[in-house]
């Protein structure tokens, strides 16, 4: 299957579709995270009172973040061209479905996804779990097979691995990761003329 013959596209948000902001190393020292553990998991491992005091902030913190976002080098163009096709477009982010909707707003991308294709981790276990994929999967009526994850890091390619869908890496200048990426493009301006070349 050539990259223009997938017709269901989902993305990763941050560093992906936007310029990376986040300084992952500063939030655990903010919430008293060791250095080397995931975010998420520890937040879901702690007692319910203090994981909800730590998520609050992290909210607060990425708020921010949203509320500033600038779409990625070629982001933009390659998104309207793929919605202004028809094909189905979906976000799974491991950011708050909220914040996801202020991202895609702030980048001017908010019309070219359905309300219930932008999935945050609310929404389906946090990459590289399968979960948010195979729920697209299923609300599409297609085989993951048919649908590719687009990503700037090596979860989003864990993730599509594990759900069985194609996978695109973007935004790296080198790919670290060739065993987990089908395609590997600089950026997303890129991916879409890699698209168009492949028709
Ligand atoms: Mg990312």
């Amino acid at each position: 299957m050539s990259l223009a013959e997938i017709k269901h596209w989902v993305f990763d948000m941050d560093g992906t579709l936007t310029v990376a902001v986040h300084d992952f190393a500063a939030i655990r020292v903010a919430l008293g995270i060791p250095p080397e553990d995931d975010i998420l998991t520890h937040l879901a491992a702690l007692p319910a009172d203090i994981a909800a005091s730590k998520h609050a902030w992290l909210l607060e913190h990425e708020r921010e973040l949203a509320l500033g976002s600038t779409a990625a080098e070629g982001a933009v163009a390659l998104v309207r061209e793929l919605a202004a096709r028809g094909y189905r477009l979906g976000i799974l982010t491991r950011n708050a479905r909220e914040l996801a909707h202020v991202t895609l707003a702030a980048i001017g991308l908010a019309d070219c996804f359905a309300a219930e294709d932008v999935l945050g981790r609310e929404d389906a276990p946090p990459k590289p779990a399968p979960g948010g994929l195979l729920k697209l999967a299923a609300a599409w009526g297609v085989a993951p097979s048919e649908m590719v994850m687009v990503g700037d890091y090596r979860f989003d390619l864990d993730c599509g691995r594990a759900a069985g869908t194609r996978t695109v890496l973007v935004n790296l200048p080198q790919n670290p990761w060739p065993e987990l990426a089908d395609w590997h493009a600089e950026d997303c301006g890129a991916l879409r003329r890699m698209i168009q070349a492949s028709q």
